[in-house]
This record gives structure tokens, C-alpha cells and sequence, in this order.
């Protein structure tokens, strides 16, 4: 059953969804600024900070249930924020529970290999939260603005014949099983502007503390920036599909992508709806005679089950509060898609 909250949480991110089968042109139908009716920057870090509490909750339950994975890939162009993004949407989940990987220029051996191979042998188990800090996304984005990238692959002639088309099919095909297999795969793109990216860049360059996140070659990638988005639109207009739809999350705010990111990924998380596992009547019955054991072996004096009136002093004052001694806490959810500015 779909709760409120969940209708809220989808609502909201149904903007940046795009539909399977549509044809995308980046720079016309996303706008890298769009704020989704959430007017402040205050406003939406209150709200990221109730979608990692969420995330917390809901992560503990997937670990606990154990059959479903979290596929997160996250695709942008540099400076868009991804490390940033990963840093706050994770920051209240257990690290036990999530794996992050970060896909660079592929090595020797991976090229050896068919292009899926080293994204195969990264992707989270069951129970665990995977990130993907690029991927084999870049299979059909740099390799394709830079086809380079392409022959050092030894892909056979055969296997070259329209590799794009390709690579797209074969991308879905695999989403399609990871999907069938109990792995949700949640595709997110930070959509940045140009102007955001040499502001950026700029300010790398001038705080001598941020001088390590400055790449020359990233300046030299700008400079293919139009290819870079026609890439993107094509990959997004072949790769988003109903098993995994890709979220274009506008990034030219860091607060807003976090926020965005955070919504897509909890999103799933409640499409799932783990559950911690339940014992049986008879496992039950056991439990209640370990306790019965324990209870009896409290020193003098101690309470029998000192956690258990702890729990029922707790429950005494929340039905107080529900009595209208104290007020509950607002759930906070992102507002209506609809209210835009
Ligand atoms: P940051 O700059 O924030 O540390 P990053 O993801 O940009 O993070 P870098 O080490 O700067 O990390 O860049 C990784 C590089 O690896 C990128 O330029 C990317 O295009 C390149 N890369 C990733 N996958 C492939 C691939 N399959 N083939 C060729 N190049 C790739
Ligand atoms: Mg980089």
C-alpha cells in the first residue's frame, strides 16, 4: 500500500523522471536550476535531513529483510556534485550496510574484458546499498565523445557494428536482469549548467584548499561540452526504461541535486518496503521461555526485565502526548510538484 508520504515523495520527483521511450533533449526540457516548488535553501535541507532519516530507517530494514539490493548510479558532468551528493544523502545509513565505488579509466585488465565486466564484480549484495560514482554509463559518454576510448576496448569488427545502438540494448538487458533478480537499479543524473560549471570551476581554482579538486583535464572536457550533452540526451532517451528510469536532478543548487538524489533514492527504498523478519508462533513461544529463564535469574532487587518498563514508561508518556499533553513532531515531506515558482 502506498502511503502518504510515499505519495509525497513520488509526486515530487515525478518532474525529473524520464518517461521510457521519450526522446530527451537536455538542454531544452530539463532546466538545471528548477527548484520544484521548494522555495528556500533552509527549506531544503530540512527536508534532505528527513530523507536521511528515512534512508536510515528504511536502510536497516533492507539489510534485515535481506533478499532485495540498491543499485544507486550516479552520472554527471565534472564539478556537478556527485561527491557532495553522496556525502549527504548517505551520511545517516550504516556503513556496513553500502558499498561506494568510483569508476575511472579503465585498467589493462579491465579492457580486456567485455565493457560490463568491472561493473559486474562491484555491485552490491543483497541487503546492501551499492553506489556507482560514475559507470557504465561512461561506456556510451566518454567513450563515445571520445571513440579513442573505444579501440583500446579490442572489441572484433563485428562486435563494432552499431555499437551505440548496442550498447544501450545491451545496458537495458542488463538492468532488466539485475532488476528480475531482486536488484533495484536507481539511475540519477546531476544536471548542471554550463555557466554553473565554470563558476565552479573558478572557485577551485581560487581557494587554494579546493586546488587538489582542479583538473586541467577537466577544463579540456568542457570544451566538449556540446558533445557531452548530446551524449547525455541519447543515453537518456535510450537507457530510461520502466524497470530503471533515469531522474535528471537539477544540480545547479548542491543543496537542491541532494535533496533530489535523496528523494529518487528513498523513493525506491519505499517501492520495496522491507520489513525486519517476523518469528513464527513457535519461535515466539521459545523466545518467551529464554525469557521467563533470564527474568528468573535478575539479582536481589533488580527488576525482572528492566528493559521492558523502560518500554512501557516510554509508552505511557507517548499516550500522554497522543492525549494532548505534548506535541508530536511534523513529518516533514517535500511539497507538491505542482506548487512551482
Ligand atoms: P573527481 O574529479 O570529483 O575526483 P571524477 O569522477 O571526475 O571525480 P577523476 O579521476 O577526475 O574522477 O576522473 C575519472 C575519469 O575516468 C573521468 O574523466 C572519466 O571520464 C574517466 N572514465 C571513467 N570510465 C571510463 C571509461 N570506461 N573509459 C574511459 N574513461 C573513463
Ligand atoms: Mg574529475
Amino acid at each position: 500500500m502506498t502511503d502518504k508520504r510515499h505519495k509525497r515523495v513520488m509526486e515530487f520527483i515525478e518532474a525529473f523522471r524520464v518517461k521510457p521511450g521519450s526522446k530527451v533533449t537536455l538542454a531544452k526540457d530539463f532546466d538545471p536550476s528548477f527548484k520544484a516548488g521548494v522555495k528556500k535553501k533552509k527549506e531544503g535541507v530540512a527536508l534532505l535531513a528527513e530523507g536521511v532519516r528515512l534512508l536510515t530507517e528504511y536502510q536497516a530494514r533492507l539489510a534485515a529483510q535481506d533478499d532485495y539490493g540498491v543499485l544507486l548510479v550516479l552520472q554527471a558532468l565534472d564539478a556537478a556534485g556527485k561527491d557532495g551528493t553522496i556525502r549527504h544523502v548517505m551520511s545517516g545509513v550504516n556503513p556496513q550496510g553500502v558499498s561506494v565505488h568510483s569508476f575511472k579509466v579503465p585498467s589493462s585488465e579491465e579492457l580486456d574484458h567485455d565493457f560490463l565486466w568491472r561493473y559486474q564484480r562491484r555491485l552490491p549484495g543483497r541487503g546492501e546499498i551499492g553506489i556507482f560514482n560514475r559507470s557504465h554509463y561512461e561506456e556510451v559518454l566518454v567513450v563515445r565523445v571520445h571513440p579513442e576510448n573505444l579501440d583500446r576496448q579490442k572489441l572484433p569488427t563485428a562486435a563494432r557494428k552499431d555499437v551505440w545502438q548496442r550498447r544501450y540494448r545491451q545496458i537495458n538487458d542488463w538492468e532488466r536482469y539485475l532488476t528480475d533478480n531482486g536488484f533495484r537499479v536507481v539511475k540519477v543524473f546531476l544536471n548542471l549548467s554550463k555557466e554553473e560549471q565554470r563558476i565552479r570551476f573558478l572557485r577551485r581554482v581560487d581557494l587554494p584548499d579546493h586546488n587538489w579538486k582542479f583538473s586541467t583535464a577537466d577544463v579540456k572536457e568542457r570544451e566538449r561540452w556540446d558533445d557531452y550533452q548530446k551524449a547525455f540526451s541519447n543515453m537518456l532517451s535510450h537507457t530510461s526504461t520502466e524497470w530503471a528510469p533515469w531522474y535528471v536532478i537539477p544540480a545547479d543548487r548542491k543543496w537542491f541535486a541532494r535533496l533530489g538524489a535523496g528523494a529518487v533514492l528513498v523513493n525506491a527504498l519505499m517501492d520495496l518496503n522491507p520489513q525486519f523478519p517476523k518469528v513464527d508462533k513457535a519461535q515466539r513461544e521459545r523466545l518467551l521461555e529464554v525469557k521467563r529463564t533470564l527474568e528468573a535469574q535478575a539479582p536481589e532487587g533488580a527488576a525482572p526485565d528492566p528493559f521492558e518498563e523502560k518500554q512501557r514508561a516510554a509508552e505511557a508518556a507517548a499516550s500522554d502526548g497522543r492525549n494532548g499533553h505534548s506535541a508530536d513532531a511534523q513529518v516533514v515531506v517535500p511539497p507538491d510538484a505542482s506548487t512551482t515558482e
